[in-house]
């Protein structure tokens, strides 16, 4: 006998396909979540990826949106195995004179570093900290009138600059402008670009929210509390099935994709008119990602202690160094020396090494699928600030661009964020639509990171989408994730 159809299949289980399925059954919906590797999880898993018995984050490592996602905040994931562990500090950024800058949960202990610019740091972040989920709920949502104007408004004054220019207006020290810089450049945009203060201005906002966090055991822990969350929910998973063909799929009413645009076109083919094929065709994806896991047989030894009270390490000096070294990953050329984002989990997580042992990890943005190998530039630069680090060093993972597009289609050119987050393409991603997450068939939804809110593990492009398809299926949404803190 045929199978039922399913109500909704989703192709892809990265955070975005997981948490599109879990709206949708929520709302009532039966669901399959198809995916082509042989674990869920997408840019969220971990691996043994040097030697036995130290656990390495093969993509995400630490997690602000994921802990104040507003739909991940509604879902009992501690439930299935979900432990956030929090650090003593987010950020510290290493300076080659002085001491590293810190970036603590306290205001106030975060301005006390500041020396002179902090009370431009705290007047730069105050406004929004009386309310916080509630800007994050506008924020992370596609473009609309938002519940919490008055915020958005603020939020928005200060976001429309370039990171260059708000560090540049704000503070007349390094030290913030570098603390700044570093926050700023987990867009991947140049920072001379509009909009691009506009991270900056969040990650910073969310340090003093939460801590940012690793989860217990792996990133992998958070996909398998939402795969978990899931099946309690009757949804279904199969992996091992990479989808090439729309008719590969089981009968379904709706089908969400959690790929990038360009298998969205390739994948449905003439099931979407040529021209918005086309203009799919026509998303930019942007930089590239060069990423080195290391065993370490003991902590790294930067010449600041601090800095092992953080589990993000912004390694990249001062705000004009940061700007050039992402403006060159932007306009095509290795950039040199390179910024790095590097994460300490083991200093936050103990069972991701074995006894007095450590791991380490770190990446820099690069050109769009570049082959140059940033091996030795990433380390000459945590040695700068480290001396002796190479020394520490077991084992070594490398993974550019090519790796990453191996490892997940999504990542095309070794593109770990889903494209370029801009003035023209952070809403209007995949294509200038009403309805983002819809396509011209109306079978067919994208609920990958290549949808608004973007980049990052939090769920959100998912639960957007799904909200999407569930009218389509004529289901009743669950309220909408609450802005409110618990
Ligand atoms: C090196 C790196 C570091 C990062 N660091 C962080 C971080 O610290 N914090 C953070 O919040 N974010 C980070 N990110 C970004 C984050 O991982 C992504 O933005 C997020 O995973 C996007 O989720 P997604 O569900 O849209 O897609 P993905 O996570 O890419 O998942 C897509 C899934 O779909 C599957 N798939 C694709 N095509 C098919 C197909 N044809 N058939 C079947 N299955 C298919 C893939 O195998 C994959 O499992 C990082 C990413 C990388 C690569």
């Amino acid at each position: 006998m045929a199978e039922p159809a399913l109500d909704a299949v989703v192709i892809g289980s990265g955070p975005n396909g997981l948490a599109a399925a879990i709206a949708l059954a929520q709302a009532g919906a039966s669901v399959r979540v198809v995916e082509a590797a042989d674990e869920v999880g997408g840019g969220a898993r971990s691996a043994e990826l040097t030697l036995p018995g130290f656990v390495h984050d093969v993509c995400s490592a630490v997690h602000p949106m994921g802990i104040l996602s507003p739909f991940f905040r509604q879902l009992p994931l501690a439930e299935h195995g979900l432990v956030w562990l929090r650090p003593r500090a987010s950020v510290a950024h290493p300076m080659d004179d002085g001491p590293a800058v810190m970036l603590y949960r306290s205001l106030e202990r975060t301005a006390e570093g500041l020396g002179r610019d902090g009370r431009a740091w705290t007047r730069l972040v105050r406004p929004f900290l009386d309310d916080p989920h509630a800007l994050l709920a506008d924020a992370m949502a596609p473009l609309r009138l938002p519940a919490h104007p008055l915020a958005m408004l603020r939020f928005g004054l200060r976001s429309a600059f370039s990171a260059n220019r708000l560090a540049r207006l704000c503070f007349r020290g390094e030290r913030a402008r570098a603390l700044f810089a570093g926050c700023a450049a987990h867009s991947v945009l140049p920072l001379t670009r509009p909009l691009s203060a506009a991270l900056g201005v969040m990650f910073a906002l969310t340090a003093h929210v939460e801590d940012w966090p690793v989860a217990q055991g792996g990133s992998g822990a958070i996909s398998r509390a939402l795969a978990s969350l899931l099946r309690s929910l009757g949804g279904e998973i199969e992996t091992g099935r990479r989808i090439e063909r729309l008719d590969e799929l089981p009968e379904a009413r709706v089908v969400l994709f959690d790929t990038s645009p360009e298998q969205l076109a390739r994948i449905a083919g003439d099931a979407l008119p040529a021209g918005y094929r086309r203009r799919l065709g026509r998303y930019r994806y942007g930089p590239g990602a060069f990423k080195l896991d290391w065993a370490l047989d003991g902590p790294i030894p930067w010449r600041d202690p601090a800095c092992r009270e953080a589990s993000t390490v912004h390694v990249g000096g001062t705000l004009e160094e940061v700007c050039a070294a992402e403006g060159d990953a932007y306009r095509g050329r290795p950039p040199a020396p390179p910024f790095l984002i590097l994460c300490q989990q083991s200093e936050v997580d103990a069972s991701r090494a074995p006894e007095g042992r450590h791991t380490g990890y770190a990446y820099c943005h690069v050109p769009h699928a570049s082959t140059v190998d940033m091996t030795d530039a990433i380390e000459n630069q945590v040695e700068r600030f480290a001396p002796g680090f190479r020394d520490r060093i077991l084992a070594r993972h490398a993974m550019g661009p090519a790796d990453f597009e191996r490892y997940n289609p999504n990542y095309r050119g070794g593109v770990i964020t889903g494209g370029v987050a801009d003035l023209l393409q952070l809403w209007n991603r995949p294509v200038t639509r009403l309805d983002p997450y819809a396509t011209p068939n109306p079978r067919l939804f994208l609920c990958s990171a290549a949808t608004p809110p973007g980049g990052g593990v939090h769920g959100m492009c998912g639960y957007w989408a799904a909200r999407s398809a569930s009218k389509r299926l004529g289901m009743r949404p669950r309220a909408e994730a609450a802005p409110r803190q618990p």
